[in-house]
This record gives structure tokens, sequence and C-alpha cells, in this order.
């Protein structure tokens, strides 16, 4: 190795210049350092100046890949739109109707959130937050399938109710002669005496068909001194009917029978003074006038025809 030689003032002399072996070492590391960086640096540019052909079709489908994520993002988004718009009309319309409470936010929510895991771990961002979003929609849809299951469930209760009320005249208006509104306390002019009259009576023909009012049961059909031959049908939901003074029944205890359905026919039997149907509606075990159960069910011309026949009268028939 050639020496090197420096001034040394002090001395006034030229002396030998001695490098330490730690000091040589470390000229070298940076000498390496400088040159890789160099090097790794020229490569890149170069890289990036000439790609291979494989990397430009990579950044090729990149782009088509990211554009195709972006459309799928749009095509949930509309997605998303759509299910809002179900949750709205489920919400303000649908449950009002059946009145039902609205699902709260809590409740809306219920669920979303529980495929992040799963999202979380896949580090492409466009991926991810697709996946995100898809999860929450699937979350959501579940609670709407649900809803809507109540929804249908609630429907068919309220029908299976709705049928079940007594509803309709026992009497058809073709038949009826006289309708004697009087429930409550009446004068039986036949016994000389006022007693509670719990029902309607619907002066008909004798053999007009008597309808049951609402679905149910038959729970009594007999004969007897005070009703005569009488039918009682229990709906459920706390009502019951009474068709009595009947001229005879033609259905039996424990059948099913449809509102509409013939139950008997009228007649004259048991404590009553003239052909005739004495109807009764019991709800929650207490007679209630029966007048409030058909006549909103009746149009225009068939109330008029009702009325037409009606008497509000000071005595009952039976
Ligand atoms: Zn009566």
């Amino acid at each position: 190795m050639a020496l090197r030689y420096y001034y040394n003032s002090e001395t006034c002399k030229y002396e030998p210049s001695v490098v330490s072996p730690s000091k040589f070492v470390k000229k070298v590391f940076n000498f390496i350092g400088i040159s890789l960086f160099i090097g790794i640096c020229g490569l890149g540019y170069y890289n990036y100046m000439y790609p291979l052909v494989d990397e430009v079709n990579l950044r090729k489908e990149n782009k088509k890949l990211k554009a195709e994520w972006q459309v799928i993002h749009s095509e949930l988004k509309k997605t998303s739109d759509h299910l809002a718009e179900i949750e709205k009309n489920d919400d303000s319309n649908y449950r009002v109707i059946l009145s039902m409470d609205p699902l709260s936010a809590s409740q809306r929510e219920a669920g979303v959130g529980g495929h992040e895991k799963a999202s979380a771990e896949i580090d492409i961002p466009l991926i991810g937050s697709a996946m995100d979003f898809a999860s929450k929609i699937e979350s959501r849809l579940n609670v709407e399938t649900q809803s809507m299951s109540e929804l249908k469930d609630q429907w068919a209760e309220n029908q299976k109710q709705w049928s079940a009320r007594p509803a309709i005249q026992p009497i058809s208006n073709k038949e009826l002669i006289h309708l004697y509104l009087a429930f409550g306390e009446r004068f039986l002019p036949q016994d000389g005496y006022s007693r509670q009259h719990n029902g309607l009576d619907f002066v008909a023909p004798y053999g007009s068909p008597i309808y049951a009012t609402g679905d149910g049961v038959v729970s009594y059909a007999s004969g007897g001194t005070t009703y005569g031959n009488v039918v009682f049908v229990n709906h459920g939901y706390s009502f019951e009917t009474r068709y009595a003074h009947m001229s005879k029944f033609i259905v039996t205890v424990g059948q099913l029978v449809k509102r509409g359905q013939v139950l008997g026919y009228v007649g004259n039997t048991g404590h009553s003074f003239g052909n005739h149907l004495h109807y009764e509606v019991r709800y929650q075990n207490n007679f209630v006038n029966p007048i409030n159960f058909f006549q909103r069910d009746l149009n225009n011309k068939e109330y008029e025809k009702l009325i037409s026949h009606a008497i509000d009268s000071p005595i009952s028939l039976d």
C-alpha cells in the first residue's frame, strides 16, 4: 500500500499518514452503502421508464379491476338506497296500518358489523370497503326479512280477528220486515211488565234463514222455554253471539261456522210473541248493543233500507 504523508506544523516535517483499521472499515462500508443506494435508485428509475411487458399488463389489469370495483360499489349503493325505501315504507305505512310499532334504529342496526372481522382481514381498501358495504346490506336485509315475516303474521292475525268479529246482519234485508231497536229495559205488553232486553228483534217471515254474523264455533245449540231453539256462537277474542226463537237450527255444538253461514231459520219458539229472531252480542261476558256490529258494514242503500225497517221500539217481542 502506498504511504501518504502530511505536513506536521509542530515538527515542521512531512510525516507518514497512518489510517486506523476502524476508520478504514468505516470508509469501506460508506462506499458500499452509497454505491448500493445509487444502484437501487437507478434500477427503480429504469424499471419505471422501461417496464417489462408483464408489468405493463399488470398495470392495465389493475386499472381495469379498480374500475370494476367502482361499478360494484355503485351497484351496492343503489341496492342500499332501494332497501332504505323498503325500510321506510315498512315503518311509515305497513306497520302503521297494522297498528305495529316501527322498528327502532337499534333494531334496524342489529347485526350490522357482524362481518367486520372478515372484511378487516382483507387489506385491499377497495375490496375491504365493498365487503363492509355488502355485509351491512346483508344484515339490514335479514332484519327487513324478519320484519316482513312479522307483518305477514300480523296481517293474517288481523284477518282472522276481522273474520271472527260479528259484522253483518243475521237476517238479510230481503226478508226483514221490522227491526225492533229494543236494547235495554223494555216493556213486554203480553206479560204486562218491563224487563231487561239484551238484544235486537228482527221480524221476518217464518223459515227465513238466520246467518252467523262472524266466524266461530257453535258453543250451544238447544231448545228451551225462554230462548226457544237457540244457537250460541263463540267467535273468540271475547265475542259471543246468540240467535233465539228459531223454528229449527241446523248446526251442532263444536261445529266451525263461517260468517254468512246459515245456522237455522226464523220461528216463534220459547218466550216469544210472533215470528222473529232475537239476536244478542256479548263482549267480555257483557251484553252490548248489536246495532254497533253491523251498521258500519252496510252501504248507503242497505243502510237506508235498514233504517226504513227499524223501529226505535219501547217494547220487545220476547
Ligand atoms: Zn228480543
